[in-house]
């Protein structure tokens, strides 16, 4: 993908078939379906791809072991289906995790037992391993971090696991292949009409200033907890349907919680839910469920919340953390929809939700990333509708979004850019000084550097190094030590200024100075 070249063709395209506003799980869903469909597909994406939501996920590919407590049985099958499928479609990003629920009494034995059983029981040709109930002598081998004061045993079940950013990457990268056009600095800022129905896009490239304005038959709004912003561009009366709810993770390493199975503690005493997940060799450790007031665009951490979680791991495991142990701390916001009066996060649906304006404007929002290519098949479908398109199949429930060639095992660095990964190698193998790292204690090389800076788009330091390679999300500190020499890169490529990659250098570590807790 090339920027200069979906600029290019944005100008080219006289109508498109659709517009897609927002680049994160939900809208490169959309742009990938619409597009291996044939429509000419566009999509624009204010900040960088996956640079919300999508980007600080617990990275759970899952159906949603609490949402089975409720009783959701339709959603947790139909996440246990998509879990299924992406797990198929995009390989090199996703494993099989498994995860122990630890259990403090026979009643808890049995009923987390019996639940996780149905759990696998839903998943049907698509389990990713059986259920088994555990001794508490098994229990403590699997977890040995945990604290064992009144343990009576455990259940293992298995769930997915991904990378959020990566996966949002490559799903980009499957669109542009399938004929999008994604544009990431590009935001949309109003609506074209005729006779009160959408007609066309206005929208501003954040880069250069420019103003574009476009034509189409339809338009999704994809745009997660700024829905109702962009609602109100094409109805300022419109009433809030959002409910933004902010989660973090805070990251460890994996000292803490050796053993590479992940931990969930279902129901704490303030009856939330307790993670503690093997991530890229580190740990992650969340998440909360706090109603929020306003949307940041780089939501900040509540010291309230960060209380929360290292208290309670330090509850239920013996190795304690302190805030200074904290690699990374990063938060994120749940679009969830509005059921009722809002009052809190529970009387909120977790499910997705599509509604379409007088005006056409399709707009999807909620769900999770599990079940991304479901809400935008559900996307496109009604927009194929109210855009009077000619109806075509879709095809992304057997579409291989990337592929991990034979040459290349799951352990190898390198497995993350699946059927790119040859080229990145091959760039190794032609100049062996490009096989240097950016940081020694991480595995990013320069040739890595230097293939996403030619192929994914990135215009900012952050792009890189928060979403391309996951440095700021794992290690906040070991980013900014390496920001420099990364900006120098992308400095070159880009044809900027020094003055330019003083600036982003500068910018970047204020970032990251937030990702921090000392
Ligand atoms: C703490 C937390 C943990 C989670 N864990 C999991 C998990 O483990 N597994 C799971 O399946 N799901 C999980 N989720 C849910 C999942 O992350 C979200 O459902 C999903 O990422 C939402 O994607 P989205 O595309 O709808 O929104 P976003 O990723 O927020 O994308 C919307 C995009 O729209 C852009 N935009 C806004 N306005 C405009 C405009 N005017 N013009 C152009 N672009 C615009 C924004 O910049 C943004 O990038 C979690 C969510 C949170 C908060």
């Amino acid at each position: 993908m090339k920027r200069t070249e979906m600029l290019l063709q944005l100008q080219e395209t006289p109508v498109w078939d659709m517009v897609i506003i927002g680049g994160g799980a939900t809208g490169l869903g959309a742009a990938l379906d619409a597009a291996s469909r044939g429509y000419k597909t566009l999509l624009l994406e204010r900040s960088d791809f996956a640079q919300g939501t999508s980007s600080r996920s617990t990275k759970l590919v899952h159906g949603g072991v609490r949402y089975l407590a409720q009783g959701n049985i339709k959603f947790v099958i139909e996440a246990l289906k998509e879990r299924g499928y992406l797990l198929k479609n995009a390989p090199h990003l996703t494993n099989d995790q498994p995860f122990i629920l630890p259990v403090y009494s026979y009643f808890q034995k049995w009923y987390y037992g019996f639940g996780l059983m149905l759990y696998d029981y839903l998943s049907g040709k698509l389990s990713l391993g059986k259920t088994r109930i555990l001794s508490r002598k098994k229990t403590l081998l699997a977890l040995p971090a945990l604290n064992p004061k009144k343990l009576a045993g455990g259940i293992l079940y298995y769930d997915g696991q991904f990378d959020d950013a990566r996966l949002a990457m490559d799903i980009a990268a499957a669109a542009a292949e399938h004929g999008a056009v994604l544009l990431n600095y590009t935001e949309v800022t109003g609506f074209k009409k005729e006779k009160g129905k959408i007609s066309g896009v206005e929208c501003r490239d954040r880069l250069t200033g420019e103003l574009y304005s476009l034509q189409t038959n339809v338009v999704i709004n994809a745009t997660g907890v700024f829905s109702d912003a962009v609602i109100r561009l094409d109805d300022p009366q419109h009433l809030p349907m959002i409910a933004p709810s902010q989660g973090i993770h805070l990251v460890v390493d994996t000292r803490f919680f050796p053993g590479g199975n992940a931990l969930i503690i279902p129901k704490t005493d303030d009856e939330r839910v307790l993670f503690a997940v093997p991530w890229n060799g580190k740990i992650l450790l969340g998440t909360t469920d706090t109603l929020m007031e306003h949307i940041d665009e780089e939501p900040r951490p509540l010291s309230e919340e960060i209380r929360f979680i290292i208290s309670h791991f330090n509850r239920y495991c013996h190795t304690q953390i302190a805030q200074k142990d904290v690699l990374s701390v990063f938060a994120g916001i749940r679009p969830l929809v509005i059921k009722g009066k809002k009052q809190s996060s529970s009387e909120t649906s977790r499910d997705h939700t599509i509604v379409v304006a007088v005006s056409n404007l399709v707009t999807i929002t909620g769900g999770k990333w599990t079940t991304y290519r479901k809400m935008a098949e559900d996307a496109v479908n009604n927009a194929l509708f109210v855009g009077k398109l000619e109806k075509k199949e879709c095809i992304t429930e057997a579409l291989m979004i990337n592929e991990l060639p034979l040459s290349i095992g799951k352990n190898d660095p390198l497995s993350i850019y699946g059927n790119k990964a040859w080229s990145i190698g091959q760039i190794m193998v032609e100049n062996p000084l490009m096989a240097a790292k950016i940081h020694p204690d991480y595995a990013y090389t320069i040739a890595e550097l230097n293939w996403i800076i030619a192929n994914e788009m990135p215009q900012k330091l952050e792009d890189i190094l928060a979403r391309r390679m996951r440095l700021l999300f794992l290690d906040a500190r070991a980013a900014m030590d390496c920001c420099e020499l990364v900006a120098g890169y992308l400095q070159l490529a880009l044809e900027k200024d020094e003055k330019w990659k003083l600036e982003q250098v500068r910018e970047f570590k204020i970032l990251a100075q937030q990702y921090l807790l000392s």
